[in-house]
Formats: C-alpha cells, sequence, structure tokens
C-alpha cells in the first residue's frame, strides 16, 4: 500500500494533521481543476528539494477522481475486484510461464496433505538427506536410501534414480501419452501435463503426478524407518487404487474401475 509517508517521508514530517487524507487537501473544481490547501507545520516550498517532491505527489494525484467513500481493499488480479484463492492462482501460473508448473499445482482431487506436500517438494523443501545435512542434521550418509549411488535430492528420489525412474514410463504407458523430451523432475511435470486434451485431463493428470510423488516418497520412508524393499510396482498399485478413491469421492465425474484400469485418461 501506498501512503504520503511511505513514499514521501520529508513531506509528510510538515503536515500537520498526520490522520488526514489526500483528499482533506485539495478541493476539486477550482478554476484550474485543483485547488491544493496544504496544511504545513511549516513550508517545504522554501525548499527547493522538497519544493519537487511537492509537485510530483501532486502530478501523481493530478487525474485521479477521490470519492468521499471510505477506502477499500481491491484484488487487482481480477476484473471483480475480488479476491479468490483461484485468481490467484492464475496469476502466478501466468508469471510463471509455464516454467515451474509444479509450484502451483494444487488439485482439489487430492488430500490436502499431498497438495502441501507437492508444494514443499517443489520448492525442494522435503527432508531429503541432502536437505537435512545442508540445514547442519548430522546424518550417518547423505545417499539415496533406495540405491545408494548417488546423494539424495528431490531431483535425484523422483527423477534420476533407476530404482523409482520406471514410474514414469508406467504413467506413459497407462496414460498412452510421450512426454518428450526432459532432463529434469520439473520437465517431466510440465510435458506430461501439456499431454492433457481438456481442462479435466488436466486436473487428472495433475492428480496422478501428485500421487506418483507421494507415494514414492511413502515408499521411500517405508525403506528408511520399516525396512521395507522398495517397489516402483507397489507405488503404482497404491496410486491407481488411491486415486481412483480419491477422484471418485473428491469429484463429480463418475469413473468406471474396469475402464480406469485400462487408459484412465480416456474417462476425461
Ligand atoms: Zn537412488
Amino acid at each position: 500500500m501506498y501512503t504520503i509517508n511511505s513514499m514521501f517521508p520529508d513531506l509528510f514530517i510538515f503536515e500537520r494533521n498526520r490522520s488526514c487524507f489526500i483528499v482533506d487537501r485539495y478541493t476539486p473544481n477550482s478554476s484550474d481543476g485543483r485547488l491544493w490547501n496544504w496544511s504545513w507545520l511549516e513550508s517545504p516550498i522554501i525548499n527547493s528539494r522538497l519544493s519537487d517532491k511537492v509537485t510530483k505527489l501532486q502530478n501523481l494525484v493530478r487525474n485521479y477522481e477521490f470519492s468521499s467513500g471510505r477506502d477499500k481493499w481491491i484484488w487487482v488480479g481480477d476484473s471483480t475486484g475480488i479476491f479468490t484463492v483461484k485468481s490467484m492462482r492464475a496469476v502466478l501460473d501466468e508469471k510463471l510461464n509455464g516454467n515451474v508448473v509444479g509450484q502451483s499445482i494444487w488439485c482439489k482431487w487430492l488430500p490436502i496433505k499431498i497438495n502441501c506436500f507437492l508444494w514443499r517438494l517443489f520448492l525442494r523443501r522435503i527432508p531429503t538427506r541432502q536437505n537435512l545435512g545442508s540445514r547442519g542434521i548430522q546424518l550417518q550418509t547423505d545417499s539415496c536410501p533406495l540405491c545408494g549411488r548417488e546423494v539424495e535430492t528431490e531431483e535425484h528420489l523422483f527423477y534420476v534414480c533407476e530404482k523409482s525412474k520406471e514410474i514414469w514410463r508406467w504413467v506413459e504407458r497407462w496414460c498412452d501419452i510421450n512426454s518428450g523430451n526432459h532432463s529434469s523432475l520439473d520437465q517431466i511435470v510440465v510435458n506430461l501435463i501439456e499431454c492433457a486434451k481438456s481442462k479435466k485431463q488436466r486436473k487428472m493428470i495433475e492428480a496422478l503426478i501428485g500421487s506418483i510423488l507421494w507415494f514414492t516418497w511413502k515408499a521411500r520412508n517405508d525403506v528408511m524407518f520399516n525396512n521395507k524393499r522398495f517397489s516402483w510396482e507397489a507405488v503404482m498399485v497404491d496410486s491407481q487404487a488411491m486415486l481412483f478413491t480419491w477422484i471418485k469421492c473428491r469429484s463429480k465425474c463418475n469413473i468406471d474401475w474396469s475402464r480406469w484400469g485400462c487408459n484412465p485418461l480416456a474417462l476425461f
């Protein structure tokens, strides 16, 4: 928010009534259209530097029509002036220009905890060994708990690691889509989402991506804390089954399990 205090602090200290509104200091409809009636503690005009600022301030509001009503907040991200999360997301999507689509994935078909997880993941802020180590937490190793070959980063765990890589190939086979060329987690996410031919298909792909990332993370935690073996097939089965339940319960889409198994995109 702009105030005289923040934009013209040198002038603000001269104002006699610091709670006044700009509209109190001028009267429209004078011969030149504006009549300024400043009420300074002492005139700042004597100082040429401040005189320039007065002129600048006057020019700034020259064409502005003040109303007599109370000031109110207006959301400029939407033509209605009313703030909604949806319009905020549209603004962010436009600003991000599709480069980091993951950051703005918020799919209503997924439970909130998964959306929060995705948000943190695409900001690279989930507790991978590399993240914990860089925050000063002592670990015996920073290597990937699935393959043990490289440092466990989000990029490695969800995209590079041989153990989890196969899950992306399965997504393409199951949905009969081709994600084309990619060389990072963000890129494959963007490419997969771009395969959608409708809004609902996009939502479905976002939900599927969210679900496989979530179940990969859960399976990784089972390896770390429950001595279980990692299996991408298990991630696939969990994603397939739970996503069906979530969409069935959370959306108005009437989906059928037998057709779901063949190609889920064909249902949207
Ligand atoms: Zn690995």
